[in-house]
């Protein structure tokens, strides 16, 4: 049978075209029917939410319960604070923390054609409320134990990011599951080409030093940006006398991360009120901005920044370089010059010459 018996309207054959909803087909009520090409529609869907965030941050952590889900909270707390418009995607499969560290215990999602509905963490100091998913908010009840088949983690890591409907973001703050296993593998790889760095969470025991080289390791194998060592749970103030004591010893971690080339941006204390703070569903960088903890935190907000700063520059230099290495582009920076005033002709040439980081030629046509 040629191709031509096939009818031009045959109800089998995929469909170019897209539905244009914003959440995954496994969301949809009309998924049984439907003919359009879903693995078109699935990557679709993620490249079109991608394309909205700015700077991804993924926290990471050897090990469970070091303050990784602490640490990502109160991070994108800071990050907020400063302005900046802050999602918080919680991939903790296991033990997603982030509905409570923001306060909504019990919140379940709601699906549109954008996509699964993040909940918007407001506080009088955000100029914008903080987005934030998770698949607590997907579950039955908060209590239900989650068993995980490789093939669902996928599955879910790619919702995680695809089918919550984040808006436009300057931050995506990835709280991730402990390890370097398949989550991390599977994110990785989806967000592949994407301004992406990490941030690890430690404490300073040993056990937790050696399982955190492993992730260390895995981000420079990657080749994604470390930008340094959070530690946690580094020394306590004794409420009663105010002196300060470690409880866990410092000097073998600072000579194993100067080992491996990374630096220790901050430490946290161990605190109660930082606990307590999480408890209630209130980052204690919010709750309490001019406390030591909440301190503390502020040079992890600040490297977050400064690589976001470093993304962007690098990403305007590469289109820039794009664009003096086509004819057409050079033509249009020089018609575009041409109308500057003569006397400031010069001076924005050099600036484009050092953002291009490559000579240009000048009015003669000379190269300098
Ligand atoms: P992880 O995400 O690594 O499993 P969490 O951030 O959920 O760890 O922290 C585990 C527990 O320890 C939580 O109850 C949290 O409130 C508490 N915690 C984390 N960091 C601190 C700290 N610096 N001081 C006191 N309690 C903390």
């Amino acid at each position: 049978m040629s191709v031509s018996h096939f009818h031009p309207h045959d109800p089998l054959a995929l469909k170019p075209e897209d539905c244009g909803r914003g959440h995954a087909c496994q969301f949809c009520p009309q998924e049984p029917e439907c003919r359009l090409d879903k693995g078109h529609h699935e990557k679709r869907v993620l490249e079109s939410r991608l394309e909205q965030i700015g700077q991804i941050i993924m926290v990471m952590a050897n090990k469970g319960g070091v303050g990784k889900s602490t640490v990502s909270a109160n991070l994108a707390a800071g990050l907020a604070a400063r302005g900046y418009r802050v999602g918080v995607a919680d991939a903790d499969i296991h033990g997603p923390n982030q509905s409570r560290f923001f306060g909504f215990v019990g919140e379940r999602v709601r699906i549109n054609q954008q996509g699964l509905s993040t909940l918007a963490f407001t506080h009088p100091a955000l100029q914008q409320p903080i987005r934030v998913g998770s698949l607590a908010f997907m579950m039955e009840t908060d209590d239900t134990p989650i068993v995980w088949r490789d093939a669902y983690k996928h599955d879910f890591m790619h919702h995680l990011i695809g089918s919550f409907d984040w808006g436009p973001l300057d931050f995506l703050v990835i709280d991730m599951p402990p390890g370097t296993g398949n989550e991390l593998i599977t994110l990785s790889d989806l967000l592949e080409g994407h301004d992406v760095a990490a941030l690890l969470a430690t404490t300073p025991q040993e056990v937790a030093l050696m399982d955190s080289l492993k992730a260390i390791r895995f981000c420079q194998e990657r080749g994604m940006p470390l930008l340094g060592v959070v530690e946690n749970m580094a020394g306590v103030t004794c409420p009663h006398c105010g002196g300060e004591f470690h409880l866990f010893p410092r000097a073998h971690l600072a000579e194993a991360l100067d080992q491996a080339g990374v630096s220790s941006l901050t430490q946290i204390p161990l605190s109660p009120a930082l606990a307590s703070g999480s408890d209630r569903g209130q980052p204690i960088v919010l709750a309490e901005p001019d406390s030591i903890e909440a301190r503390a935190f502020m040079p992890a907000v600040q490297a977050c920044i400064d690589q976001a700063r470093d993304s962007f520059a690098a990403a305007a230099a590469h289109s820039l370089q794009s664009l003096h290495q086509g004819q057409q582009g050079t033509a249009d920076i020089e018609a575009a010059l041409a109308a500057v005033p003569a006397e400031q002709r010069d001076a924005l040439r050099a600036e484009l010459s050092s953002l291009l980081g490559q000579a240009r030629p000048d009015d003669s046509g000379n190269q300098h």
